[in-house]
This record gives C-alpha cells, sequence and structure tokens, in this order.
C-alpha cells in the first residue's frame, strides 16, 4: 500500500468541568465529547524520508508545530521507523474553533501510519501514544460519544445512538485553550454540570434533557472577554435551538435542534451576523 485516504472527525462538547488544577500545571477536567459528522480528510502517501505537509487552509502551520507532524515523530521514535510519509490536509472543521480540528487530524495520522507501516497496533496502543501529542487525541481515535476524566485521556464510551442536527457558529475571535484555562479561576465557577443526570439523558436519548444539562465552565471565562459568545446562544436558543453551549475552549457555539425546518431558520437569521456557519449532526 503507497497511499491511505483517512477522515478526521471533529467534536462538541456537551459538558465540561474543571475540577482542579494538578501540580504539573494540567487542569482535571471531567467532559462529555461527542463526535460530529464535520471532517478533514487526510491522505498519507509512503515517501523516502521525513514528513511533508500540505493543507488547503493557510492557518494550519505545515511545520513542526503540526499536531500531524507530532504525531509521526513520535511514532516513528517509538518504533524506530526510518520510512518517511507526506501528509494532504484537506480542512473542513474550522481551525481554532473548539472542535478538535488539530487532535483529530493527530488522530487521523497515528491510525494511517499504523496501517501504512503495518505496525498492527490495537486501538487502545494508539491511544495511549494519541495522549502524548494532546488530551482530546485519545477520544479521536476512539470517536462515538464519551464521558472523559483525568486531563481529557481517561475515557469511557457511552452508548448513543442518537443524531441530533447541529448548528455550529464560530465568531471572527481568536482564543487559546492555554489562556482560557490559565484564566480561570476554579474558586469562582458557579454552575457545575451535572454528570449524571447528562449521562442519563443522553442514554434515554432525550435531547430536551440533553439541552438542559449543558454546561461548559470555560464558558464564562471567553464569555467574559467576548460578548459574541453570549449573543449567538440567545440567538441560537431564540430562533429554534433546544440547548445551546460553547464547545471546548470556544470559541464556537453550537445549537442543538429538533427538526431541520428550526435549524435551516436559525441559519438564516445568523447569516451575516457571524462569519462561519455549518450545519452537522452528532455522530
Ligand atoms: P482542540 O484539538 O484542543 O479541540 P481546537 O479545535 O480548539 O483544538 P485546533 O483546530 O486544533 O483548535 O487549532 C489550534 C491551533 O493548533 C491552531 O491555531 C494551529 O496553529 C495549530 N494546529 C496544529 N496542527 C493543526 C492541524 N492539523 N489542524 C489545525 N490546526 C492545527
Amino acid at each position: 500500500m503507497e497511499s491511505i485516504t483517512i477522515a478526521a472527525y471533529g467534536k462538541i462538547n456537551l459538558s465540561l468541568d474543571v475540577l482542579c488544577k494538578r501540580s504539573d500545571g494540567y487542569h482535571e477536567i471531567e467532559t462529555v465529547m461527542k463526535s460530529i459528522d464535520l471532517k478533514d480528510t487526510l491522505i498519507l502517501t509512503k515517501q523516502r524520508e521525513g514528513i511533508t505537509i500540505e493543507c488547503d487552509n493557510p492557518l494550519v502551520p505545515l511545520d513542526s508545530t503540526n499536531l500531524v507532524y507530532k504525531a509521526y515523530s513520535i511514532l516513528s521514535d517509538i518504533y524506530n521507523i526510518k520510512k518517511g510519509v507526506h501528509i494532504k490536509i484537506h480542512k473542513n472543521i474550522p481551525v481554532a474553533a473548539g472542535l478538535a480540528g488539530g487532535s483529530s487530524n493527530a488522530a487521523a495520522t497515528l491510525i494511517g501510519l499504523n496501517e501504512l507501516w503495518g505496525l498492527k497496533l490495537s486501538k487502545e496502543e494508539l491511544m495511549k501514544i494519541g495522549v502524548q501529542i494532546g488530551a482530546d487525541v485519545p477520544f479521536c481515535i476512539m470517536g462515538g460519544t464519551a464521558l472523559a476524566k483525568g486531563i481529557g485521556e481517561k475515557l469511557k464510551t457511552i452508548n448513543s445512538t442518537s443524531e441530533h442536527l447541529v448548528l455550529l457558529a464560530k465568531p471572527d475571535i481568536e482564543v487559546s485553550t492555554k489562556d482560557v484555562y490559565n484564566s480561570l479561576n476554579i474558586a469562582d465557577i458557579g454552575t457545575r454540570p451535572d454528570m449524571k443526570k447528562m449521562l442519563k439523558a443522553i442514554e434515554d436519548n432525550d435531547l430536551h434533557r440533553i439541552s438542559d444539562n449543558m454546561v461548559n465552565v470555560l464558558e464564562e471565562v471567553t464569555a467574559k472577554k467576548h460578548s459574541q459568545i453570549q449573543y449567538l446562544k440567545s440567538e441560537m436558543i431564540k430562533w429554534g435551538a433546544v440547548g445551546s453551549l460553547m464547545s471546548g475552549s470556544g470559541p464556537t457555539v453550537f445549537g442543538l435542534f429538533q427538526n431541520e425546518k428550526e435549524l435551516l431558520q436559525c441559519k438564516s437569521n445568523l447569516e451575516g451576523k457571524v462569519p462561519t456557519l455549518i450545519i452537522t449532526k452528532t455522530i
């Protein structure tokens, strides 16, 4: 096999809690993550040596700071592989959006190289390597719906067959995940998500209860600095979303919808008010 094509799916956080800051600087979190049907496509082609990266989105770095570069380096170091790869990334997931754009690409690279190099590593083995690249990478390897603990790497699969319609709205603002976590004062967190209630609502496939239990403690930090977050959330609800929340550290706000008519109505009302609007669904 000379070449392989892998889909890299994005995610949303249906709830996110920050429990404490560890002595190593990382934050202990609890979050429910769900894959969405919005994907980048990665084409991995063998080459003599080293890694070269190509991407159709100019916002994506092509050097060693790209997470696919880190995935290649870690895997080739561990297994002492001298072969090279060219990775072509077709971007659909907005960059720096809270939708796991980079993490999903790293996950796809590990999955693709495992095939190309015939390493025969299990999903669990790839997930253990993935956490060295980023906390969301193991989830992106697994996909579906999961409760994540630790720094995001301790995953419990949640059985969920439900598909919900999602509208993503990404305002034109830059947020750094690191800054958001650093600005969070854990003692000041007001409302925290009730994970048990959320898991039960997902199990019962009850969109209203899922929506009622959606809380992201990072939202307040980003919303304090950027009024668009609260604005987009209230617009989503005003135009028919059952629930709306900021994903991850933001700035993307998503709305969950009962039917397509309401979603389309909401989208047309937000047109011109936010630069990026994407219709997708949970998977
Ligand atoms: P997370 O994966 O933590 O949810 P995010 O969705 O908030 O992250 P990303 O799309 O991963 O954000 O982008 C964060 C930064 O990572 C970007 O500004 C970019 O410089 C860098 N980056 C590195 N590799 C990639 C990649 N393959 N795709 C997109 N961004 C990348």
